[in-house]
């Protein structure tokens, strides 16, 4: 194998921050990964960037996940078989299944990164998780050195969660996915619960929206929201949004009333990360150069120049100042390395 040494990454993570692999290779065919040299290897698999902070160097070796390739595998009556390789990227992905007629995924549109992550961290938006409608995750097990498919019942999809984050076989670097199937259902309903997607088609006048008018109205949304990472270095909700048990969030919202509460099907409470973030005075500052964006206060931006110790900072007191307002804890959203 053909390591590049001493490889910068600033340009592999959304966020922008400094650190150099020891050794780098791009992975292009799933084949690649069954080389004896990669398993005795500290590893790490990246995909997007689009969800990692990044400490400083690595010592070890990055597996760069590049796997190309889309395509229909199967059809039945109620439903198509979608392929695509984990280096794919997923907004241009969710566009293609779109332009095909194949609906569904219209919901996560413009979420950052790889097809290929999207099942670590079950990626969500506007009411839809990408483990509902996925079929199978093609991987290469580097510890039993084997190729495995996992079906969708024993992946154990959850908010922002699944088996590959909560065994940490991605953190480890055990676990490499080279391919993701989906199984999009033919019949097909608009999902509309979120309160902004619904405003956006009335103001655009689209009472029965069609999956690619839902895709440009969330598209429409994001673009004014987030930061483009290109422009403001980001990665994307840095918080997961806290559940809480019922009789919390109802003392909460005594001393809080605008709070705003979304009940879970297990009677728990989601609270909004960015609203909490925003109470506690951080929407728009800054610490050094590390901040949560003034548009969106779930979002912590690299303002230029950070490092993995200035969003480590801000973050802390983000949490801080979160817990000392609600006595409720934030959890990051990305991996650290
Ligand atoms: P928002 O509309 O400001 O709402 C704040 C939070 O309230 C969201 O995080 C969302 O939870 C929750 N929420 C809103 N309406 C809800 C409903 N009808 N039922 C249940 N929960 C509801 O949210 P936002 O920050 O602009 O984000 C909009 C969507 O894009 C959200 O789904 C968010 O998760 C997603 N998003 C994800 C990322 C990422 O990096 N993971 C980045 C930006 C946006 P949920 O987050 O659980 O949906």
């Amino acid at each position: 194998m053909l390591f590049e040494p001493n490889v910068d990454l600033a340009p592999f993570n959304t966020l922008a921050l400094p650190g150099r692999a020891a050794r780098y290779l791009a992975i292009s065919t799933a084949n690649q990964l069954a080389d004896g040299e990669l398993a005795t290897a500290r590893r790490f698999i990246l995909g997007g960037g689009s969800n990692l902070v990044l400490s400083g160097d690595f010592d070890g070796l990055v597996l760069h996940m590049a796997i190309p390739g889309k395509r229909l595998v199967g059809e039945d009556a109620e439903a198509w078989y979608i392929e695509a390789g984990a280096g794919e990227n997923w907004h241009d992905f969710v566009q293609w299944t779109l332009a095909q007629g194949w609906p569904g995924l219209e919901n996560l549109s413009l979420i950052p990164g790889t097809v290929g992550a999207a099942p670590i961290q079950n990626i969500g938006a506007y009411g839809l998780e990408v483990g509902e409608l996925l079929h199978t995750v093609s991987a290469w097990d580097f510890e039993k050195r084997a190729f495995f498919a996992f079906d969708r019942s024993i992946c154990r999809f959850a908010y922002r969660d699944s088996l590959f984050k909560q065994e940490g076989w991605h953190l480890n670097g055990r676990i490499a996915i080279t391919a993701v199937v989906f199984r999009l259902p033919k019949v097909w309903q608009p999902r509309l619960r979120y309160a902004e997607l619904a405003q956006e088609l009335a103001a655009r006048q689209i009472a029965t929206p069609s999956a690619r008018e839902v895709a440009n109205a969330i598209i429409a949304i994001r673009q004014r929201k987030l930061p483009d990472p290109a422009v403001t270095p980001n990665a994307g909700s840095f918080f997961h949004n806290p559940v809480v048990d019922a009789a919390r969030a109802a003392e909460l919202a005594t001393s809080h009333p605008t709070l705003p509460r979304y009940p879970q099907p297990d009677g728990r409470v989601k609270l909004a990360a960015g609203w909490l973030i925003e109470q506690a005075g951080w929407k728009g500052k800054a610490l050094g150069p590390v901040g949560m964006y003034e548009k969106q206060a779930l979002v912590l931006v690299n303002r230029g120049g950070a490092n993995g110790a200035d969003v480590k900072r801000t973050m802390a007191a983000v949490q801080h100042d979160v817990r000392a307002k609600f006595g409720v804890n934030l959890t990051p959203e990305p991996i650290f390395l």
